[in-house]
C-alpha cells in the first residue's frame, strides 16, 4: 500500500501507539486503568491489545463518567504489577508514540518506578507532530483532530479507541504528506535533547511545550531558580545550551537535579501561578505595602504640592489619579529623590521634607520653597515629571474574566476589577463569577503585568453579566 510505505520510510523501529486511561491527571499521584496499543510495523498494523487495569484504589466519579470505565469493570483486572513484563516485553525495540506523550509515557513510567523498575524508549509526541505539521491550528487536542480530519475513532476516551484513531491519523494524514516536511516534523517532534548529565535522559519528556512554570532544585532540595514561560519546555532547554561565552554549561545547569512543572492553559495564567508560588515561599515575610502619589494641584505655599496614599489600606474608589505604584515608602523616597535631581525639584515642595523655609537642596531648588520661583511653574514641571508613573484608570466597566484555552482545550477563566486578580476559576464556575465576594486588594505585581496580558488576550467576558457558558 502506497500510504503504509510512505509512512515506514520515516521510521528505523516498529511502533507502538499507546493510549492510557488513568484515575485522574498526576503521573505522581494516580494510577493507570486501561492500557490500549496498537502495533505497526513496515507501515502496517500488526496487531492490536487492550488490557483494563486494577487501580488498587477508587477511580473518582468525574472519570469513571467520562471514561465509562467503572470500580466493578477493574475490579477483576490485573494489577499493573502482573502486566509490567509482559507489556515491556512487547514494546521493547518500538518507538512510543501517544497524544501528548508526556502523559501516557509519564504515567508507565511512574508505575514502573513504583516497582522499582525503569521505563524508557524513544518518544514521539502527535501533539507536537500535529503542532509542526499544521502550525495555522490553535487546537491540537485528540477531539480537534478527530474532527478536524475525520478520524476513525471506536471508543473515544478508552485506550484502545484513541490508540486507533491515532494510528489512522498518522496512516491517512500524516502519510500522505510531502515526505520532507513529514521527516521534519518527526525529527522535530522525537527530538531528545542534550541534558546536563545528572538528570534524567528523557527528563524532557515531562515538560510542557506550552505554558506553565518551572522550578529547578539542587541536590539539597532547594529551590534554585523558578519563572513561567509560555513554552515551558523550550525555556528549560534553554538552561542548557552553552553558555554567553560559549563556554560550558552555566552553574545553574550544572547544579540542577530535579525539575518539576505545572502546565497552565495560558501564559497569564503561569505568571499568575508563579506570583502566588513566590508568595508561598515567602509566606512568613511581613508584607510590603504598595503606595502612590496624587498630585495636589494649587497646594498653598508652605504645603507639599504631592499627597501619599496607601493603596493598600486603601479601596478602589480611592485609586484614581494616581502616580506609581511603589512597593514600600522607600522606593517611594528614591523615586521621588531621584526626579528631584532630574527635574530640579524641590525637596519640600514634593513632600520629602517638612518645614517652611528653604529646602535643603540649596542650589539644586529653583525656589519654590524660598519664593525664588512660582509654584505653578515648578508644579507643572512636577507633573511632566510624573507623568511616565501615571497609573491608568481600569478600562473595563467593571469585572471582567480573560478565558485562556489550552492545545486540548482545557480552559481557565481568571477573574480581574480594578487591577486586582480575584481568583482563577474554570468554566463550571462562570454563572457563579458575576457574584463572587471578593475583597479587592491592590496587587503591583498583577498591576504591573496585566497591561500587555490584556493587551494580548483572546477572549476577555464582562462580568458584570450574568453569562450561562463560555
Ligand atoms: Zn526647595
Amino acid at each position: 500500500m502506497f500510504r503504509a510505505t510512505a509512512l515506514n520510510l520515516h521510521f528505523s523501529q516498529p511502533l507502538a501507539i499507546v493510549d492510557l486511561e488513568t484515575t485522574g491527571a498526576s503521573p505522581r499521584h494516580d494510577r493507570v486503568t486501561e492500557i490500549g496499543i496498537v502495533f505497526m510495523a513496515d507501515g502496517q498494523v500488526e496487531r492490536e491489545w487492550s488490557t483494563l487495569v486494577n487501580p488498587g484504589c477508587p477511580i473518582p466519579y468525574a472519570i469513571q463518567r467520562f471514561t465509562g470505565i467503572t470500580d466493578a469493570m477493574v475490579q477483576d483486572a490485573p494489577h499493573f504489577a502482573e502486566l509490567a513484563d509482559e507489556l515491556r516485553a512487547q514494546l521493547a525495540g518500538r518507538i512510543f508514540i501517544a497524544h501528548n506523550a508526556r502523559f501516557d509515557y509519564g504515567f508507565l513510567r511512574s508505575e514502573y518506578r513504583r516497582l522499582n523498575a525503569r521505563f524508557a524508549a524513544p518518544v514521539l509526541c502527535t501533539v507536537r507532530l500535529s503542532r509542526s505539521l499544521f502550525p495555522e491550528h490553535h487546537r491540537h487536542g485528540l477531539d480537534a483532530l478527530i474532527e478536524r480530519h475525520q478520524l476513525y475513532c471506536s471508543a473515544r476516551h478508552r485506550a484502545l479507541g484513541d490508540a486507533q484513531a491515532l494510528e489512522h491519523f498518522l496512516r491517512s494524514v500524516v502519510a500522505p504528506l510531502p515526505q520532507e516536511r513529514v521527516a521534519a516534523a518527526i525529527r522535530h517532534a522525537m527530538q531528545t535533547p542534550a541534558l546536563p548529565p545528572q538528570l534524567d535522559a528523557d527528563a524532557a519528556e515531562d515538560w510542557p511545550e506550552g505554558s506553565g512554570v518551572y522550578r529547578f532544585y539542587g541536590a539539597d532540595g532547594k529551590l534554585l531558580h523558578m519563572a513561567a514561560s509560555a513554552q515551558v519546555r523550550a525555556a528549560v532547554l534553554s538552561h542548557f545550551g552553552p553558555g554567553k561565552k560559549g563556554g560550558g554549561l552555566s552553574r545553574l545547569a550544572r547544579a540542577v537535579t530535579r525539575i518539576e512543572c505545572d502546565e497552565t492553559p495560558g501564559e497569564l495564567g503561569a505568571r499568575l501561578a508563579e506570583l502566588r508560588l513566590r508568595r508561598l515561599q515567602h509566606a512568613d515575610a511581613p508584607e510590603t505595602p504598595w503606595f502612590a502619589l496624587r498630585l495636589q494641584a494649587g497646594a498653598a505655599s508652605g504645603t507639599a504640592a504631592l499627597e501619599r496614599v496607601d493603596l493598600s489600606a486603601t479601596e478602589p474608589g480611592e485609586w484614581t489619579d494616581l502616580y506609581g505604584p511603589f512597593r514600600g515608602a522607600t522606593a517611594l523616597t528614591t523615586t521621588l529623590r531621584e526626579l528631584c535631581t532630574a527635574w530640579v525639584l524641590c525637596a519640600q515642595r514634593v513632600g520629602l521634607e517638612a518645614g517652611r523655609g528653604p529646602c535643603s537642596a540649596g542650589k539644586r531648588c529653583k525656589g519654590a520653597c524660598s519664593g525664588g520661583e512660582p509654584l505653578a511653574t515648578h508644579d507643572l514641571r512636577l507633573a511632566t515629571a510624573l507623568g511616565g508613573l501615571r497609573m491608568p484608570s481600569w478600562p473595563y466597566g467593571g469585572r471582567i474574566g480573560v478565558v485562556e484555552r489550552a492545545w486540548d482545550e482545557r480552559a481557565d477563566i481568571h477573574v480581574f476589577d480594578q487591577w486586582c486578580h480575584l481568583g482563577t476559576y474554570s468554566p463550571a464556575d462562570l454563572p457563579d463569577l458575576p457574584d463572587l465576594r471578593v475583597d479587592l486588594r491592590f496587587d503591583g505585581e498583577v498591576f504591573r503585568m496585566l497591561p500587555r496580558q490584556l493587551a494580548a488576550a483572546r477572549e476577555v467576558l464582562d462580568l458584570t453579566q450574568r453569562a450561562r457558558s463560555l
